[in-house]
């Protein structure tokens, strides 16, 4: 009794315990006999179908199914599979209301203890909710891969690792890629990027966006490799993905191929700087390499030769055999020349029939820069077939040689112009060097040399001086002396014809001293005559500075002659303070030790760098003519001039304004507070004799020069 009192209890609390757990779920369970008739359920039933208990007892549970074929189906699906609990299923249900839902259900077969099949225990879950939301969420998704399969742009998403999770079409043709292949692959095999010029990898922007979490561009100049080896220029950009707390769980990369857009872009920029007939490069582009041309040069210690040349006749061609024939004509031409120059030459077409040829090498020497100029002429001299006839042309070549024609572009483009026109005036057909030791053939040339060497004892030289005028003294405050040569049969050779000779052959030394002896007692004679102020400039070559003891020689020619040392300014050029030689700084500092004077000459044509103004004690700048020429007319010109006098006023230095010639430019530099000027409106250079008559000049008033000011 005891023990059935026992098992009883047991029982009971069992129950008991069931009861709650029935009461307590959310899910509906509902329980029926082996023919499926509801024996139980709970009130969870009742919210969820909206039968109350007394309802659903006794009925078939075919009352909660919507079709009547799954309450079938699911009978036989207890009885069949009768192992123990069903896996959950979802079952669409009816409620009493009529409206139906989609449930999450379980069921179990209840047996006794000999195995027989005692009822059903099935639960079920309102899982509506859950259902829609994962169906949106699979329609979002669709939707999205749908998106990103049919944009124009790449999509790469890739894990926080950096592995590929997902490749769109675009992505796939682009990468050469399929999304199977690539998915779990390191993105940086996958996405193979590289610079356009370099052919150096770039950076992958996924590591660089998974790191900062930013969004992160790519680099211009980007292109992507396929797979194929094909190549695509790309543009595109990285951000980082997060999750919902914020956290970076992966990267986007979406990119585009831009090959196209590019290419468009290089074309308008070729079109832009060449020329549409010949598809030479024009003007701009032309300038613009002969700038880099002189860098080049600069650096190698090389010549760059600018050859201008002009079809002789070509409107006669063109007025009687058409402009078409013209237009073929100067195709030809440019064909031609590009066929003799190097690949790194530059052939330009300047307009008309007017052709620029830009070439870098061993050109200073006269001998290799006439025989590329001879080539030019030989292949245009070849006959152009003209339907039965066979048409001859000529033409005039001018040719300027940096740096010794000048070190500028426009100073070098107006020489070769000049030496051009000369051609022209010469008949035609031939070639003319700007600097005429270029046009002398070797024995002439050889034979100038000899004469050099005995110019000097031959006293063939002579110094002339031109004033430098103090603008606010109106008076004259020092002269330059500058060299001449009287040769016995050629007259007059001014010393940009002999003085580059001079320099090659080492006669510069010898000559250098003469004009700095015969500079210094000159000054010193005009002192005793009562100028002892009037300073004296006198013209350094590099290579007096470079060879032999030039402070030596400033020293003797002081000690001799008795010239105070701040009476004599040395003109030395950038190029000789620009060398890096312990030679040079040394004799700088032996000059300054002297007390001498020193001044840059022809400042702003060359060099860019101005370091050396600090390194050495400089006095004096002196502005180069050609910027002073081209106030008013070249605004980049009076720039210059503005720059370089406020950096010499600011390092406290005299600056000279050289080759003044109308009052307008005194106008210019005196309100631009230059008053030291030298040029032809004021004084040509003139011998020692006729300085100290203009000494007694007063240039600003009247009948003076500057009095109209
Ligand atoms: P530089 O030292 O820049 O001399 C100024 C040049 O400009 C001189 O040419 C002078 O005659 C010229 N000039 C003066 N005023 C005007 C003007 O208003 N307009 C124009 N267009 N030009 C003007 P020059 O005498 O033919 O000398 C040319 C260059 O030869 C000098 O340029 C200097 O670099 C060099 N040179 C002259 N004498 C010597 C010398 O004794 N030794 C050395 N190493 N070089 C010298
Ligand atoms: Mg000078
Ligand atoms: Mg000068």
């Amino acid at each position: 009794g005891w023990k059935l009192k026992q098992a009883r209890e047991a029982s009971f609390s069992k129950d008991a315990q069931l009861q709650a757990i029935f009461y307590a779920m959310r899910d509906a369970v509902i329980a029926t006999s082996p023919d499926r008739k509801i024996q139980y359920v709970n009130p969870a039933v009742e919210a969820i179908f909206g039968y109350s208990p007394s309802e659903l007892i006794g009925q078939s549970a075919a009352v909660f199914y919507t079709r009547i074929e799954d309450y079938e189906k699911n009978g036989s699906r207890y009885n069949i599979n009768a192992k123990g609990d069903s896996e959950p299923y979802e079952m669409s249900y009816r409620r009493k209301d009529g409206s139906t839902f989609t449930g999450e259900a379980r069921g179990a077969a209840v047996r006794d203890p000999g195995g027989k099949v005692r009822g059903f225990m099935v639960t079920v879950r309102d899982i509506t909710q859950r259902k829609e939301l994962r169906d949106r969420l699979f329609l979002e998704k669709e939707k999205w891969f749908v998106t990103l399969g049919s944009i124009g742009d790449a999509v790469i998403v890739t894990d926080l690792g950096t592995r590929v999770e997902y490749l769109n079409s675009i992505a796939e043709s682009l990468t050469g890629w399929t999304l199977d292949e690539a998915i779990g692959k390191p993105v940086k095999e996958v996405f193979d990027i590289l610079n356009e010029k370099t052919r150096m990898p770039v950076e992958c922007p996924v590591e660089k966006s998974l790191l900062s979490g930013t969004i992160v561009g790519l680099a211009n100049h980007t292109v992507l490799r396929c797979r194929s080896g094909k190549e695509y220029a790309i543009e595109d950009s990285a951000a980082p993905i997060r999750s919902r707390n914020g956290k970076v769980i992966g990267c986007v990369v979406v990119f585009r191929d831009v090959t196209q857009k590019r290419n468009l872009l290089l074309q308008v920029t070729h079109q832009a700087n060449h020329d549409a007939l010949t598809n030479l490069p024009n003007r701009y582009l032309f300038q613009d390499r002969l700038v880099q041309m002189f860098i080049q040069a600069r650096r190698l210690s090389q010549a760059v030769a600018l050859i201008y040349l002009d079809i002789d006749h070509f409107k006669k061609i063109n007025d009687s055999a058409g402009h078409p024939f013209g237009d073929l004509v100067l195709k030809e031409a440019g064909r031609r020349i590009r066929s003799v120059v190097r690949e790194s030459d530059t052939v330009a077409r300047l307009g008309g029939d007017e052709f620029a040829i830009v070439a870098i090498g061993d050109l200073a020497s006269p001998d290799h820069a006439a025989h590329l100029a001879q080539k030019i002429l030989d292949v245009m001299a070849q006959p152009f077939p003209v339907e039965d006839l066979e048409l001859r042309l000529t033409a005039s070549m001018g040719v300027a040689i940096f740096p010794d024609d000048g070190d500028d572009a426009t100073t070098l483009i107006r020489n070769a112009d000049i030496a051009l026109y000369q051609a022209k005036e010469k008949g035609r057909n031939n070639i003319q060097f700007f600097s005429p030791i270029m046009n002398l053939t070797l024995q002439e040339r050889t034979a100038l040399e000899n004469h050099l060497h005995e110019a000097l004892e031959r006293k063939e030289f002579e110094l002339l001086y031109q004033p430098v005028v103090d603008l606010k003294k109106g008076s004259i405050v020092g002269v330059e002396a500058l060299v001449r040569w009287h040769h016995p049969k050629r007259g007059l050779v001014p010393p940009d014809k002999f003085i580059p000779l001079a320099e090659d052959n080492g006669l510069i030394l010898p000559l250098g001293e003469w004009v700095l002896e015969t500079a210094c007692l000159q000054a010193r004679k005009w002192g005793e005559l009562g100028f002892p102020a009037l300073r004296v400039a006198v013209n350094v070559s590099t290579r007096q500075l470079t060879r032999g003891d030039f402070p030596g020689l400033v020293e003797r020619c002081l000690k001799a002659t008795g010239l105070a040392p701040d009476c004599l300014e040395l003109e030395l050029t950038e190029s000789v303070l620009l060398q890096k030689s312990a030679k040079v700084g040394d004799a700088m500092s032996a000059l300054r030790i002297l007390g001498v004077r020193i001044s840059i000459d022809d400042f702003g044509t060359g060099y860019s760098s101005l370091g050396y103004l600090t390194r050495f004690h400089v006095n004096t700048l002196k502005i180069d003519g050609t910027f002073v020429q081209g106030i008013k007319t070249h605004p980049g010109n009076t720039a210059v001039i503005k720059a370089i006098l406020a950096l010499g006023h600011a390092m406290s230095m005299d600056i000279i304004a050289e080759g003044v010639e109308t009052l307008d430019q005194v106008r210019f530099l005196k309100n631009q507070r230059c008053h030291l000027l030298q040029g032809y409106l004021l004084s040509q250079p003139v011998t020692a004799q006729e300085i100290p008559g203009i000494l007694a000049n007063d240039f600003l008033t009247p009948p003076g020069i500057l009095s109209g000011l």
